[in-house]
């Protein structure tokens, strides 16, 4: 019996897999997202991140409320923008209503809405004193973030385990097979939160428990993909005291090869959210700590002007505390410099960059430099920063990367664009250095981890559109199956 066990198990048998010719890649590595936090979604999160009409919602929501119990509320919770869909908006209360109203339906934008939802889920937040609007409107702000939190309210921790599970699930049916995981803002009301920047929304949890969910899918043996843990903490107080009980009292790069704490990030202090002009008054010494502690760390920028605080601060750490072996990075870096990425590399520091842009990016809002910067030789990868601005799904984020169009097909980071070659490779080989793990993870060879997705199409030949369309009939993780979508035939011998 090899099933259960998976590949070369216990048992010592082993699985032969005809794949009829199709194109294998190595696991997809997603050197920034926040999995942990869509695990954590109210209600059947359902991803709507590949959707291009109401009609595809309606396919999409179709085919999950079958597979759930009667009455499941079917949430889609961030990952998607109105201007992917061709109708440029969200569906109303009405257009939901026909595509089911035995079960309660509430989608929501981005961190805080705007948000919509049918006459079942209209009724749920109306009992809870939700404001909704005769069209199934909930407005951005205050009051999706109560239709949020009314979800929150009757969510379980069964619930949470089951959407780590379901997660999980979906990343491995793409092929994403490791996440380095970025943490969450914190919740009002969280322990420690008068120290700390606080705010509510769907990128928001307590921090001290967030993880409990998937702590316990890893003991009891249920992992699918591979989870690289980064804590994000963002103190007011000039002693960065969250961050200091963390350098404290946790361990790093502590865990194995299914769930590992790796590193800091992607604040390490209170941070202006959109574009910084001065360094916060605590981020020296908190860059300090994390270095002197020799934590990983990769912090989240937008601008240039952010850019020039990490890397300054970084220079001047430099000389005392050698910042190459930390394998520090920074993430994003949409408009970051030429002459900002030559410094950068001279500290033997790395990039993270994230095409998050492909959702509702404009041509005076895209980035990152991708050609500049692969170019610039530095150590380089690729994600995601999904699930509440981006989409998980990694074929999109290729798409972007090799095309620099959006999702309604517009160029946008034009003179920016990678090969596939180049861009699969930011996706796989290159971000095992994100967390130290460069003889582990993101190519197939004898001593890494059997880590490997086999594609429904060609990745190198399909057309460009096509590229949207692909996605995995078998994942492998550490040489066990953990999605097979069944058009394989596999033999146990
Ligand atoms: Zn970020």
């Amino acid at each position: 019996m090899c099933s259960g066990d998976g590949g070369f198990g216990r048992s010592g048998c082993r699985q032969v897999v005809n794949l009829r010719g199709r194109t294998v890649t190595p696991g997809l590595v997603d050197n920034h997202n926040h999995i942990v936090l869509l695990g954590l979604r109210p209600g059947y999160h359902t991803p709507l991140e590949s959707a291009a009409s109401f009609a595809d919602i309606a396919a999409t929501y179709r085919q999950r409320i079958a597979a759930l119990p009667a009455g499941a509320f079917i949430t889609s919770i961030g990952g998607f923008n109105p201007v992917q869909f061709a109708e440029k908006r969200l569906p109303t209360l009405a257009e939901l209503d026909a595509i089911s109203s035995a079960n309660p339906l509430y989608l929501q934008v981005a961190f805080i809405g705007p948000s919509t939802t049918n006459t079942a889920g209209k009724a749920f937040f109306a009992s809870r004193g939700v404001a909704v609007g005769a069209d199934g409107s909930i407005a951005a702000g205050p009051a999706t973030v109560a239709a949020l939190n009314a979800l929150r309210a009757v969510q379980t921790f069964d619930d949470k385990k089951r959407g780590t599970r379901d997660a999980m699930t979906y990343a491995a049916s793409l092929g994403v097979t490791t996440h380095f995981d970025m943490g969450g803002f914190l919740i009002p009301g969280s322990p420690n939160h008068e120290d700390e920047f606080v705010f509510d929304g769907a990128a928001s949890w307590d921090p001290y428990t967030a993880y409990d969910p998937l702590l316990d899918l890893h003991r009891n043996g249920e992992m699918k993909v591979r989870v690289r843990v980064f804590f994000l903490s963002m103190d007011n107080a000039a002693a960065t005291p969250i961050l200091t009980r963390r350098l404290d009292n946790a361990f790093r790069e502590f865990g194995n090869d299914w769930l590992r704490t790796a590193g800091l990030g992607e604040f390490i202090t209170n941070w202006p959210l959109f574009g910084v002009v001065t360094t916060p008054s605590n981020y020296p010494a908190a860059v300090r700590k994390a270095a002197e502690r020799g934590w990983i760390y990769q912090q989240h920028t937008l601008s240039s002007a952010e850019d020039e605080v990490v890397i300054g601060n970084m220079e001047t750490l430099n000389a005392s505390v050698p910042v190459a072996p930390l394998h520090w990075s920074i993430a994003h870096a949409m408009t970051i410099t030429p002459q900002q990425v030559q410094r950068l590399k001279a500290l033997g520091g790395g990039l993270a960059l994230h095409g998050f842009r492909y959702l509702a990016g404009t041509p005076t809002a895209a980035g990152p430099p991708y050609r500049m910067i692969v170019d610039s030789g530095i150590q380089v990868g690729a994600g995601s920063d999904s699930a509440q601005i981006s989409a998980l799904n990694p074929w999109l984020m290729l798409y972007y990367m090799t095309t620099g169009k959006n999702s309604s097909g517009v160029l946008i980071n034009g003179g920016q664009t990678l090969t596939r070659q180049e861009a699969l490779r930011l996706y796989t080989r290159e971000n095992g250095w994100f967390s130290k793990e460069e003889d582990k993870l993101g190519s197939i060879e004898v001593g890494k981890l059997a880590d490997l997705t086999v594609l429904n199409a060609d990745y190198f030949s399909v057309s460009d559109e096509a590229l949207k369309q692909l996605n995995s009939v078998l994942t492998i993780v550490g040489g066990r199956i953990v999605h097979d979508a069944g058009v394989l035939q596999i033999h146990e011998r």
